[in-house]
């Protein structure tokens, strides 16, 4: 069996095909950077964030989860440094209008849009948070953002939780949700998107201590990228030079992978010191510092900042999965899932839809995985072979045929391996 792994263009195809990915609002020409999740979509995002928090929230004992607003007084943002400086090099053509993203330019000398040559004036800073005005008064006071980044709600949660559970460093605050950028050129499907999901962690240390926490949060990176079955040798740390990093990081290596697109960051680590919890004790007036239990010892933790991109590990996750083989001398697509992020666990058949002892036996085995596994799909449409190569494209790691042999002879159902082809009969409870 030959396996070729294929290009962008395909799975983006696939991904709109199936029901994974459409581009956002669609039915009118889109809205440039924004991408909706169809039914196999979110199912897909949804096992991987839910993977996500088991491995770094359930399993542990120093994290806690939060979930934090959306729309945060505009002083978040003025103190974390955003509002002056969260910004990217802009630069506008001046034959075409087209404006690009300077330092993203392959020859910052041609425009990429219309082909001159030296028409691009001095690049400008660009804001790229998305501004908006909370209650009905267009004013200074309510100016407000989408948040570019789920950590401030992290940190400005900080207090809170040490007030209401006081854990023992070091610890964690983990959280999921929507980030917005108002990104100059969205581009390769969803790795840049003006609307994503984080996964982030911010962990709280005794800064003596940085190191060994950075160093166990660049273990639990490794084991991450292994549970969303990415090969070890497709994923590449790189240590980004003081010159490159943020200002108040002290070291950082972003996580790259091998795309399709190239190799591109899915994944940061940081160590941010003590820079945002400062920051809000200076512009809050209220104290930052964390008393050690039963000591005077009293500081500002230090913290180590895993950052994860949903739509990267998605995208991470659909690539490595893509596979094209032949079986029976055509072509087949298919993607090769881990079991536990596939969004259909099982198809269920009859071997023909107008043969009602069948129906009736399929859907009895149906029901019962249905119970068992929750994402079990029925599927009848076409025959047997086109019911296979649609559940490969999704993904589906085993489909179930219930044949006349079930009812009539041994009570045994065929169970089809979705990378083998594979068929074997197993009784229903072995399922
Ligand atoms: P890049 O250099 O690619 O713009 P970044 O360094 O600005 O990314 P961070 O601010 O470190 O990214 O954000 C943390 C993570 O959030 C990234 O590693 C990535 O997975 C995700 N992310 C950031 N921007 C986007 C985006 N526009 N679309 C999708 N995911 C994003």
């Amino acid at each position: 069996m030959s396996e070729t792994k294929s290009n962008m263009e395909q799975i983006v195809s696939l991904a709109k095909r199936r029901g994974f990915i459409y581009p956002g609002s669609d039915v009118y020409g889109g809205l440039s950077g924004t991408w909706d999740y169809g039914p196999l979509g979110v199912a897909l995002k949804r096992n991987i964030m839910q993977l996500w928090w088991q491995m770094f929230v359930d399993e542990r004992d120093d994290m806690y989860g939060v979930d934090a607003a959306i729309l945060m007084n505009q002083k978040v943002w003025q103190a974390s440094g955003h509002v002056d400086t969260f910004t990217d090099p802009l630069v506008e053509c001046e034959n075409c209008k087209g404006r690009f993203r300077a330092d993203k330019l392959e020859d910052e000398n041609v425009c990429p849009a219309c082909g001159k040559e030296n028409t691009f004036g001095p690049a400008r800073q660009f804001n790229m948070m998305f501004k908006t005005n909370v209650g009905p008064v267009d004013d200074e006071a309510s100016i407000s953002y989408l948040r570019p980044e789920t950590a401030q709600g992290i940190f400005t949660n900080y207090k809170n939780v040490v007030d209401t559970f006081y854990p023992d460093l070091p610890f964690g605050l983990a959280q999921q949700g929507k980030a917005f950028r108002n990104e100059i050129s969205p581009r390769d499907f969803i790795f840049r998107s003006r609307e994503f999901e984080q996964m982030e962690i911010e962990y709280f240390v005794n800064p003596a201590n940085w190191e060994e926490s950075f160093e166990h949060w660049r273990q639990q990176v490794w084991r991450w990228t292994q549970a969303l079955g990415l090969r070890d040798d497709m994923v590449h740390e790189l240590e980004v030079p003081e010159d490159d990093r943020a200002h108040y990081s002290q070291r950082t290596i972003d996580f790259e992978f091998d795309f399709p697109i190239g190799r591109e960051e899915l994944l940061g680590l940081a160590y941010r010191t003590d820079f945002d919890l400062m920051n809000i004790q200076n512009a809050s007036g209220k104290s930052m510092e964390y008393t050690v239990k039963g000591t005077n010892d009293k500081f500002v933790p230090h913290v180590i900042e895993p950052s994860f991109g949903v739509e990267r590990a998605l995208m991470a996750v659909l690539s490595s999965a893509y596979t094209v083989d032949e079986v029976n001398g055509e072509q087949r697509e298919f993607l090769k899932l881990p079991d536990h992020l596939a969004p259909v666990k099982f198809a269920v058949s009859p071997l023909l839809k107008n043969k009602p002892e069948l129906v009736e036996k399929a859907r009895e085995v149906y029901t019962i995985l249905k119970k068992k596994y929750g994402a079990v799909m029925w599927d009848d449409n076409g025959n047997i072979g086109k019911r296979y190569r649609r559940q490969d494209e999704i993904g589906t790691p085993h489909c179930v045929v219930i044949d006349f042999d079930t009812i009539e002879k041994d009570g045994m159902v065929t169970v089809r391996d979705r990378d083998t082809t594979e068929q074997r009969r197993v009784s229903i409870e072995e399922l």
